[in-house]
This record gives C-alpha cells, sequence and structure tokens, in this order.
C-alpha cells in the first residue's frame, strides 16, 4: 500500500488515475481502491455535473445542455467518467449515483428557468444498469414531480448496446418513458451494434452523431459519407440529429453541408460547471467564432 500511496501522491493533480505496485496486481488494487472510495463519494459529496451546451447548427444559440458527471476524488483529483463509470456500474452503485445525476440535473435545470432563462432540455446519460432497473419509470417521474421540470425538458441519452441487450423490453421501456412526455436519444449512434429493424421500432427522438465520424470529417471523407448517411436516415425515421465531438470549423462546415438539428462540441464550448453554462445563458449569445447564418435564408 506504501508504493501505491507514493505513486498517488506523486499523481495528485494529474488527471488520470493510474498506479503500479510491485506487489500486488495492480489492475485488482485499482478496482478495489476505485470501489472503496466510489462507495463514500456520494455521501461525501464529491460529484459535480458539467453542462455542455447544444446549439443549433443553424443559428449557434443554445438548445440543450449535456449533463456529465464528475468526481473530484480528495486524493488524487479528477477521475473521468470512462474510468469509475464501469465500476460503479460493476458494483451497482450507478443505481443511486444516476439517481443523483437525474435529480441534480433536474432541479439546476428548473432553477435556471425559475430564474427567468430559457426552459430548454437537458440530457442524462443511463448506464445500463440503471436503464434495466425495474422501477426507472416511478424513479423518474418522482423526480420530475419533486423538481417540478417539465418532462418536455428532460432527454435521456441511452446507447445502442444498452438499447439491444433485451430489444423488446426496451421498447416497451422506452414507451413508457414517452408516454411520460420525457424526451430519448440514441448515443454514440453508429459505434454499436443496433438492428435497424429494432431502431424502427425504438421511439427515439434524436440519434447523436459519435464523434468518432467527426474527427476526420472533411468534404471528401469516408466519414463524411457515413455522416450525411446517418443525417439522411434520421430524416426519414423522423428524428433529430446531434452531432457530438465539433471541434473545428471545417468540421462545421462539412456538416453544415449535410445536415440539419443540432451540435455538440469543444468548438461552441467545453462542458462547463453550473455557474459559468449559467453566465453563457444570460449573455444570451450564438457560440463558436463562425459569423451564424441564421439572418441569411
Ligand atoms: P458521452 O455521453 O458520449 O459524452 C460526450 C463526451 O465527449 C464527454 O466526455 C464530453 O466531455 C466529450 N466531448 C464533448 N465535446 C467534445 C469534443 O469536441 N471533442 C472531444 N474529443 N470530446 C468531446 P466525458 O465528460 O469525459 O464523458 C465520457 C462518457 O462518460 C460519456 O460519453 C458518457 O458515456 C459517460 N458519462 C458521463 N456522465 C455520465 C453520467 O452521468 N452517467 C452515465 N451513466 N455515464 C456518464
Ligand atoms: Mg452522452
Ligand atoms: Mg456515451
Ligand atoms: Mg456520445
Amino acid at each position: 500500500h506504501a508504493d501505491a500511496a507514493m505513486y498517488l501522491a506523486k499523481e495528485k493533480g494529474r488527471n488520470n488515475f493510474q498506479f503500479f505496485t510491485s506487489e500486488m496486481n495492480a489492475h485488482a488494487f485499482e478496482r478495489m481502491t476505485m470501489e472503496t472510495w466510489l462507495r463514500k463519494a456520494l455521501e461525501r459529496q464529491e460529484f459535480a455535473l458539467h453542462y455542455q451546451p447544444q446549439v443549433d447548427i443553424g443559428s449557434h444559440r443554445i438548445v440543450g445542455m449535456e449533463a456529465l458527471l464528475r468526481w473530484n476524488q480528495p486524493d488524487v483529483g479528477m477521475i473521468p467518467p470512462v474510468q469509475f463509470i464501469p465500476v460503479a456500474e460493476d458494483t451497482g452503485l450507478i443505481v443511486p449515483i444516476g439517481e443523483w445525476v437525474l435529480l441534480e440535473a433536474c432541479s439546476q435545470n428548473k432553477a435556471w428557468q425559475d430564474e427567468g432563462l430559457p426552459h430548454l432540455r437537458v440530457a442524462v446519460n443511463m448506464s445500463g444498469r440503471q436503464f434495466r432497473q425495474k422501477n426507472l419509470v416511478e424513479v423518474i417521474s418522482s423526480i420530475l414531480k419533486k423538481t417540478g421540470l417539465e418532462p418536455e425538458c428532460l432527454e435521456l441519452e441511452i446507447t445502442e448496446s444498452i438499447a439491444m441487450v433485451n430489444a423488446d423490453e426496451t421498447v416497451t421501456k422506452l414507451h413508457a418513458l414517452k408516454a411520460m412526455g420525457i424526451r430519448i436519444s440514441m448515443d454514440d449512434f453508429g459505434t454499436g451494434h443496433s438492428s435497424l429493424s429494432y431502431l424502427k421500432q425504438f421511439p427515439i427522438d434524436t440519434l447523436k452523431i459519435d464523434k468518432s465520424f467527426v474527427q476526420d470529417l472533411t468534404r471528401d471523407s469516408t466519414d463524411n459519407t457515413i455522416a450525411a448517411a446517418i443525417a439522411a436516415m434520421a430524416r426519414g425515421l423522423k428524428m433529430k440529429i446531434i452531432t457530438e465531438g465539433v471541434e473545428t470549423e471545417e468540421q462545421l462546415t462539412c456538416l453544415k453541408g449535410m445536415q440539419q438539428g443540432d451540435v455538440q462540441g469543444y468548438y461552441f464550448s467545453h462542458p462547463l460547471p453550473p455557474g459559468e453554462f449559467a453566465a453563457l445563458l444570460r449573455g444570451g449569445q450564438p457560440l463558436g467564432e463562425m459569423t451564424p447564418d441564421a439572418g441569411k435564408a
């Protein structure tokens, strides 16, 4: 443990969580430590949500936001979600953590609305285990009641892999959620293996084109063909599109040539702590450097 503690101390402040010991299997130790920490994180209030704007591709105005979980572990600093979410999922801790995320996102959104800011949707990521909870519909409905947020202002993000685990159950569950009035989006679309025949049956409002198709986006790239095809399919299925991971003007220009809908990415804004996000909302300005083409048409 001494070795590990030293390494942890050295790593403190850095943005990654990795350490090794000579005597122990590093992976097992890492999991064990992470699990111990994770068990205390909720009651010690170590979690926070950051919010990333989603903007209309034409006007660059904020139309929604994605809530992204942040864990500030006191001994090592920020631990990214890709590292702790799988552990939370395996241990079942994702269920209470996920409920906290839902409650926090809904009450924050409602607080902004009560302040007089525009009524926007807030997107919350679902994990597989959380989505499969028997009482998910009741949990969400009680959170909406408790916070007073309109269901239309909550969007749940699920992935293809989550949806396809038991596709028939997914269809039923999504219909129950839709009946409450909340919105559903398919995250990381194109990276999992969903069956198109099921996609047709899922009551999905929005396809989120995964950022891996945006990274190398130029006018005549393969990714351009893929992104355009997903956008065309979404149009045909009467679904909206959100493209994530937009970082450059070139990528944005490419997307503008092929799709309507919304975009999200570092080009417009990184995920922000609530105070900074609220400041953006109050400013009411279009985001990004490129002049929006809203007034042109
Ligand atoms: P995701 O849902 O696909 O979220 C988008 C990720 O891309 C976020 O990473 C975001 O910060 C990042 N991102 C946004 N714009 C850009 C960009 O322009 N370029 C690049 N390279 N990346 C961009 P983050 O916050 O580290 O989250 C990673 C994943 O962790 C999320 O992927 C989601 O699957 C999961 N996650 C985050 N918060 C939660 C949560 O509250 N619950 C659950 N179950 N999963 C969550
Ligand atoms: Mg997401
Ligand atoms: Mg995801
Ligand atoms: Mg995604």
